[in-house]
Parts: C-alpha cells; sequence; structure tokens
C-alpha cells in the first residue's frame, strides 16, 4: 500500500545535528549556536510572564516583535514576516512558489542542506549549480535555471564565505522568479544585502535569532521584502506560527542590540584565533564570516578526528557529502572551549 506521496516515501529526511540535552557535559560545536546566553532582557521576559499570554492564542502577526525589528534595523514593519525559526520561512516560501518540473528551486552547492529536503517534500525539480574552488558566484549558470525561487545563503553555510552584493544584484536582476536571501550569519558578517530588499521586487531577506542572538531554542526567524511579495506568503504560512514566549522574548532580545553586538564581538575576536591556531597545526581553513570555521585536517583526517573528538565528549559537524568528507565545521565556540577542542585535536593526532 502506498500510503505517502511519492515524493514523501522516496526521500531521506533531512538529519539535524546531534542535539545533547542542555546539563550533559558536552562542548557542542556542532550546530553553529552561539556560545553566550541570550540576553537577560529576553530572560527577565520569561521570569515576569504574565500567564495570560499562554492562556490566549498569540497575535497571528507577531506585531510586537515586527516593532522591535523595525526600529533595530529601520525597515517598515509592513516589510517584515515573522516565523519559526528560519526554516520555517524557507518552508513557507518554497511551498508558495515551487512545484513540479516548472517551477524549480535554485541554490549552489555546497549549501544549506535543508534547501534539497524542502523542495524535495514538494515535489519540485531542483537545481545545484556547484560552486568553484574560489565559491565565486556562479550567477550565469545559476540564473539559467530558471528557479521559481533561487535560494543564496550569505555567509554561505558550510564554506562561510560571503557573497558581494554586486553579483546579488547582478543574480537578482537575472532571475525571473524570486531570490531569497539567506542571512543566518549576518550578525558575523562585515555587511548585509538587506537593501537589495528595496532595490529588487523579487528579493527576499531571510534572517533567524538562532545564531547572533543566542535563541536556536526558541525558533524564532523573519523574512524582509515588499508587502505585495509578503502577501502571498502569509497566505501559506500557519496562522500562528510563532508562540506567544516566542514573540515577547525575541521582541526584547531584539531590542538589545547591544548585548548582541557585544557577545558577536567575542565570538569574531575568538574566530580569529581559532583559525590561527588551527592553521598552526597544519589544518586548512577557509574564511569565514559565519560563527564557524570550515577546515581540512591535514592527511585525510576528517572522519577519524570527528569520531576521536566525539569520544573526548567535543561535537563538531562532519558531512558525509561530495567534496566534504575531507573536511569539518567547527562552530566557533568561548576561548576556553576552543582551547579544549585544540587540546583534544592535538592528542587524536
Ligand atoms: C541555521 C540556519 C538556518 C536556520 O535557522 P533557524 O532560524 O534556526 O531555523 C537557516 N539557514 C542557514 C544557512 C542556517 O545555517
Amino acid at each position: 500500500m502506498n500510503y505517502f506521496r511519492p515524493a514523501i516515501a522516496t526521500i531521506q529526511g533531512y538529519i539535524p545535528g546531534e542535539q545533547p540535552k542542555p546539563g550533559t557535559p558536552i562542548i557542542k560545536l556542532n550546530t553553529n549556536e552561539n556560545p553566550y546566553p541570550p540576553s537577560p532582557q529576553a530572560l527577565e521576559v520569561l521570569r515576569s510572564l504574565d500567564s495570560e499570554w499562554l492562556r490566549r492564542y498569540p497575535d497571528p502577526y507577531s506585531r510586537d516583535f515586527c516593532k522591535a525589528i523595525s526600529e533595530a534595523l529601520d525597515v517598515p514593519a509592513d516589510w517584515i514576516i515573522v516565523s519559526n525559526g528560519s526554516d520555517d520561512l524557507l518552508n513557507i516560501l518554497i511551498r508558495a512558489c515551487a512545484e513540479g518540473k516548472e517551477r524549480k528551486v535554485v541554490y549552489p552547492t555546497p549549501s544549506y542542506v535543508l534547501y534539497r529536503t524542502l523542495a524535495s517534500l514538494q515535489a519540485a525539480e531542483v537545481v545545484e549549480v556547484a560552486y568553484p574552488q574560489d565559491y565565486q558566484l556562479p550567477i550565469v549558470e545559476l540564473a539559467a535555471a530558471g528557479g521559481a525561487v533561487t535560494l543564496i545563503a550569505t555567509p554561505n553555510s558550510p564554506s562561510g564565505h560571503i557573497v558581494s552584493l554586486k553579483d546579488l544584484r547582478q543574480l537578482a536582476s537575472r532571475v525571473s522568479g524570486i531570490l531569497a536571501i539567506d542571512e543566518a550569519y549576518v550578525d558575523f558578517a562585515d555587511y548585509s544585502a538587506l537593501s537589495l530588499a528595496q532595490e529588487f521586487e523579487n528579493v527576499i531577506i531571510l534572517r533567524t535569532l538562532s545564531k547572533g542572538y543566542s535563541l536556536a531554542g526558541l525558533r524564532l526567524g523573519f523574512g524582509i521584502a515588499n508587502p505585495q511579495l509578503l502577501s502571498n506568503l502569509f497566505k501559506v504560512k500557519d496562522s500562528y506560527n510563532v508562540d506567544a514566549l516566542a514573540i515577547l522574548i525575541g521582541a526584547a532580545a531584539m531590542k538589545d542590540q547591544a548585548y548582541k553586538n557585544n557577545c558577536v564581538e567575542k565570538v569574531k575576536r575568538s574566530r580569529s584565533k581559532l583559525a590561527i591556531d588551527l592553521r598552526q597545526i597544519g589544518f586548512e581553513v577557509q574564511d569565514s564570516q559565519g560563527n564557524f570555521l570550515l577546515v581540512t585536517p591535514p592527511n585525510q583526517q576528517a572522519a577519524k578526528i570527528y569520531q576521536s573528538l566525539k569520544e573526548k565528549n567535543i561535537l563538531v559537524r562532519y558531512f558525509q557529502l561530495p567534496g566534504l568528507s575531507d573536511k569539518l565545521r567547527i562552530t566557533v565556540g568561548t576561548d576556553e572551549q576552543n582551547h579544549q577542542l585544540l587540546q583534544a585535536i592535538n592528542l587524536s593526532a
């Protein structure tokens, strides 16, 4: 019996990084969480919560959170859509745009593995265009693929490279469909493509509070695009896709830009230091504008080091994928965590 649609029955499903319970003695450098706690203002909201917020349904448009975003980023509130993590918004976008052979999902690789999963669930044709060695955006090939939606993560994961605004502009003007710019790691980067949402009617910028704001467990993301584009995404999203707690805590975190910026500066300093230290022990390290480093250990040792670190309770990410099987993606931790990582690598060598 075929209980399920062929698209569902035949795909593997996304495999998230391991998520051990908080409190277990593990150094967790595998899913790009921020090593610092969320803003004290956000935690205060949680402590002083009036239970009415839980008894009632949440605001379907997360307006308190939109207002905080609007003030922090200087974008009009009606240019914002809020989602249950940016994964939810990626899903909404792909469900809204993609289907079958005609309405394709296009993106460069290597990039966020979830793009393929979401497109496959939609039974949409996927076109993957490989990045060249130097990670220059393959604009011509991407545009020629004719996506109903073209997805660019910048800074990209797992490579950590950032795409220039010039290249993004070129791509935005050449694609016939929507260009979704996934800025999950923008807080750790030198610049943002936010202005392109105003320049191009087909551009949407995706953001998350999971990385820069240390709120991965809360599940909160948002998109910025013109109200016309957003109006169609609102039709697709669950009515109450974001819970009342997330709206309140997210608004408080967004208002506390100073705290977030301070954590981000610490991570960026640790990123530079970790890159230097890893190069010193013979690792190849790709320059990164995210809160992680894609590294190639010497002598094809990636899988072995991953396993040996895991036995020492240090989790990093190993992707058994073409072009990545000799590499590890290491989230930047605190200086103390990074020090322990380096010691463990030295022991396992
Ligand atoms: C982490 C990540 C996301 C998802 O973030 P959530 O808001 O936690 O769903 C989206 N895109 C990329 C490239 C990411 O690395």
